[in-house]
Order: C-alpha cells, then structure tokens, then sequence
C-alpha cells in the first residue's frame, strides 16, 4: 500500500511529501477524517514510506527488505493498535512501551480510533510524546479528534482527509469492483465522497432491489397514487429497516436529480418536467432534515416518516392540480445519469 495505489488527497498528499523530502515529518502525526474515508489506508501508506530505507521523493520504494515485509504484513517494526472492545486501554499502551525501547532500529505506531482510548491511555502515551524514544514514530488516526486530550493534539502535526469527488470515487469502483458505469456512478454519488463507504455499498447485494423500491415510492408520491392508509404503511415498513438512511438519500437523490434536469432546456426526458423545482427543493430539504433527526436524536421514527411522506405526497399533489399534471401522465420513473 504505497501513495500510488491512493486516489485523490492531493493537498494532503503534497503536505505529507514535503515533510517526509525535507525530513519535517513530527514524530507524532494525527490523521483525521469522517469514517471511510481511508485514514487507515493513508496510515498505512505513510507507515511504510517512514520505514523504508530508500524513499523516492517522499514514495516508498517498495522494493527494499522494509518495504517487502510492511507488504507481506510482518513488519517488525510497524504496531498497528485497535480499540480492544469499546476503548483502547492503559494495559495495550504499556505493552508497546516496552517493545519500542528494545533495539535502536525505526519504529511507527498506527493507533486506530485513537479518540476511544481511556484517560489513564491518553495520560501514559502522552509521557511518550512528549519524550518520544529516537526514531519512533506515532500515527493517531481518529474520526472524532475534538474526544482526544488537547494535550495530545498539541503535540501532533495534523493533517485531514477530505471527501473525494464523485469522478474519483467512480474511478476507484471500476477499477476495483466489478461494476457496471451506471452502478459505479450511482453509488459514487450517495457515498458522498468516502470510498470506505463507497466500497460497503458497492458490495452490498441488496441495493440494487433497495433502489428499485425507493424508485417506486418516489413515483407513488409524485403521482399521489398511494392512499393515505398506503402512506402509513410504508412509514410503519420502512422504520423497521436498518438501511433507512441510504433509503431516504435515494429518496432525496432521485428528486434532486429531477430539479437539476428541470432546469436544464430539454426537459422531455425528465419524469418529474411538471413538478415545479421549488417543490423539489423543499422536498430534498425536507429529507435530509428527517436524515438528520433520525441520525442525532431519538425521535420516534415511525412518527417522524409518517409526516415526511404526507407532507411530501401534499406539496407534490398542489403541482399536479396547478399543471394539470395527473398519474396518467407518468408512466414510470426514469432515473437519468447524473446531469
Ligand atoms: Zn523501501
């Protein structure tokens, strides 16, 4: 895992190049980013360019004796710690004290989810950054870093992960996965720019039938097809779904898509042309309100997607009674590639 096999990152990729050639790199480096959005990977990769005895421009060269056992996962001289259970606790800290101050040979530490370590870790790896051994080198990866002690991140350079774009990240899903363009764009466009995240998705067999029933239910809500009995009954269906929050970011993309299409000259391909773009805006918003409550608080969340889809299904039918616009009209959604 060399910085050639990572896409995108450019920013941080010159950051951490320019302080590996000039040899600037602190011993204690914090890495941050949302969850799956390759921290892990970028560690990794920077693990092995510190450990390798003959670097080019800041790349690993990967063929060196370092370089081919950091490949073949038995490093001596690379720890990598994970939470073990829910925290990272004092004892795993101690037991990497006493392995980094055996032979005078380089050493890097990644510690993944470094925000979960109780306060008596963070207090003994602190005495260890703040006198760090000769040449031994921390990476803290953490989604969270505002959890870690201030004291902690002071002492590291810091560098932060940021989402990919979407041509990246499709790029990233054809080469890697075997999927179709459509597929690979599709998911780009949900994983919001974290290929962690992109890759799960890619590998989940269900989603393709999950968009198929998020297409049927933005069609029965556009059209005003479903009763109001129907309405409750895909709120009481859908809140029993673990995958409820990617079902609601279809739901939203599939009505974004329609409003950008609006505003473009040939609407004719656009399934949703006679609803005006207001009315897919306030439904995109409305949807990534009910994402965002579901997500941080403890709403009920029946309830909750009870009122979505009544209050959608209500602003779709005010655009059908002013257009004139009825189910007939639609035959059935046509979900274009993105605009
Ligand atoms: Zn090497």
């Amino acid at each position: 895992m060399s910085f050639k096999n990572l896409v995108g990152q450019n920013e941080l990729r010159s950051l951490l190049f320019s302080a590996l050639t000039e040899n600037k790199l602190s011993h204690s480096v914090l890495l941050t980013g949302p969850s799956g959005s390759g921290k892990k990977s970028w560690g990794r990769a920077l693990s092995m360019a510190v450990l390798c005895s003959c670097r080019v421009a800041g790349e690993p060269c990967m063929e060196c004796i370092s370089c081919r056992s950091f490949l073949n996962g038995n490093h001596p001289d690379f720890f990598e710690l994970s939470p073990d259970g829910r925290n990272i606790k004092i004892d795993q800290i101690r037991s990497l004290r006493q392995k980094f101050y055996l032979q005078g040979s380089k050493k890097v530490c990644m510690i993944n989810q470094a925000e979960v370590m109780t306060a008596e870790a963070s207090s003994s790896l602190l005495k260890l950054l703040e006198d760090p051994p000769d040449d031994l080198h921390f990476i803290l990866l953490a989604r969270q870093p505002r959890l870690l002690f201030d004291t902690i991140v002071s002492r590291c350079q810091r560098y932060v992960l940021k989402p990919l774009d979407c041509s990246d990240i499709t790029r990233l899903l054809l080469d890697k996965k075997q999927l179709s363009e459509e597929k690979a764009s599709l998911v780009a466009r949900i994983s919001g720019g974290l290929p962690g995240y992109a890759f799960e998705l890619a590998d989940d067999e269900h989603f393709e039938g999950r968009f198929e029933e998020v297409k049927t239910l933005a069609y029965n809500l556009a059209t005003g097809c479903d009763s109001a009995q129907q309405l409750l009954s895909w709120a009481r269906y859908l809140s029993d779904r673990e995958d409820l929050t990617i079902f609601l970011e279809l739901l939203g993309m599939i009505y974004r898509d329609g409003m950008i299409q609006n505003l473009c000259v040939d609407k004719s391909m656009n399934w949703l042309a006679d609803i005006d773009s207001v009315s897919l805006e306030d439904s995109v918003m409305l949807i990534n309100s009910v994402i965002y409550e579901l997500n941080n608080t403890n709403v009920n969340r029946r309830l909750l997607l009870e009122k979505l889809l009544v209050l959608l299904q209500r602003r779709f039918s005010k655009c059908q009674k002013s257009s004139g616009f009825g189910s007939s009209r639609l035959e059935k959604p046509i979900i274009l590639n993105p605009v």
